[in-house]
């Protein structure tokens, strides 16, 4: 390259990094502590990209470092493109940067959106040997295009159980779950099969992948099921690829990846078919903060970038803080 290519070059990726720049929430410092935050990004980074660790308190004379709170975790793989990989580049170029501390995301107020789940008085039970478990007693709650709600409740509370009924997975011995516009009660098992793979995307808290599977092939299942040319389906693989930041992983097997990027395979195949609802069973169990915030992205993200609706069974007090609101069950009843 010559040196006015190399100029403008540059020029752009600076211009790029003050792009994003503006995106990201702060950068503030940190001790020295707590390196297993790297390994979601491969390690690529020697500053964090997560909330601030609570156990982590700076002292005096500790090393310091620095932190950036992103909005979003594929960000900083976009960042390090833009910058050809350049990471001490990127890091002194970001060092310069003044960033403010801007407010979390303000939450956007869908209730004058379409109504795309609405359970009324629905009830589940199970039989257990000679006595029936109320798994849900009564439930009518309704949830509108594009909102991420969060599933909150203690253990045996229901929570598991709306979602299967919500994902065609069961249905309910009483009342109606309907879902863009269609009751589910009305549909055989065919149907509700057909329904489960075209409108909704599941996300479990154990990420199984096949391991005989490459990565692709193993976001790629859903769309087979549905028969989708195999042109589409690549192709459709690899942007979701791309959003999850799996791009570079797609021919690699699950025991060659990280746990973080298990999880990021789990919802690209989740995503796959353009579900119209994103449903996710306690996603983050079994995760650190900072892989639990990661996982919360790539849901934003399938909100923004996909259409998707979004609703979280968690316990994650943070991760239901972050969410446009939550419901709440007891006892199979919806208390708030
Ligand atoms: P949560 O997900 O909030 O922990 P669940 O929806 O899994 O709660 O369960 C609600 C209640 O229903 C619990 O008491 C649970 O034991 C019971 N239950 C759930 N699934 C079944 C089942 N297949 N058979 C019998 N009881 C069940
Ligand atoms: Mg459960």
């Amino acid at each position: 390259m010559n040196q006015p290519e190399d100029h403008e070059h540059s020029r752009n990726n600076q211009h790029e990094v003050e792009k994003l720049g503006s995106k990201m929430k702060q950068v503030t410092e940190e001790p020295n502590c707590d390196d297993d935050k790297r390994d979601i990004y491969d390690g690529v980074f020697e500053f964090h990209t997560s909330s601030l660790s609570r156990s982590c308190s700076p002292q005096k004379g500790d090393k310091l470092r620095i932190i950036l709170l992103m909005q979003s975790t594929t960000l900083l793989q976009e960042l390090v493109d833009a910058y050809d990989g350049d990471v001490a580049r990127l890091k002194s170029d970001l060092d310069t940067f003044v960033l403010q501390r801007e407010p979390m995301t303000p939450k956007v107020d869908r209730s004058g959106q379409p109504v795309v789940v609405e359970l009324s008085d629905v009830s589940k039970s199970y039989k257990l040997g000679k006595s029936h478990v109320q798994a849900l007693d009564n439930v009518s709650l309704t949830i509108h295009e594009g909102e991420m709600v969060a599933l909150v409740g203690a253990s045996g509370s229901g929570k598991s159980t709306l979602l299967q009924l919500i994902g065609g997975l069961d249905k309910p011995s009483h009342g109606s779950v309907v879902v863009d516009g269609v009751n589910l009660q009305d549909m055989h098992d065919g149907q509700l099969s057909k329904y489960r793979g075209q409108k909704i995307g599941f996300v479990f808290q154990s990420f199984y992948l096949q391991p005989f599977l490459n990565v692709r092939d193993n976001v790629e299942v859903p769309a087979m099921f549905a028969r989708t040319k195999r042109p589409a389906r690549h192709a459709r693989a690899q942007e979701i690829a791309r959003a999850v930041g799996l791009e570079e992983r797609l021919k690699h097997y699950g025991k060659e990846l990280s746990g973080g990027q298990i999880q990021r395979t789990a919802i690209a195949r989740a995503l796959i078919n353009q579900p119209k609802i994103l449903l996710a069973d306690e996603p983050t169990g079994n995760l650190d903060q900072t892989n639990a915030q990661a996982i919360f992205d790539l849901f934003t993200k399938a909100r923004d970038e996909f259409g998707a609706t979004v609703i979280v069974v968690t316990h994650d007090e943070n991760l239901a803080a972050k969410m446009d609101r939550s419901i709440r069950l007891s006892d199979g009843k919806v208390i708030a």
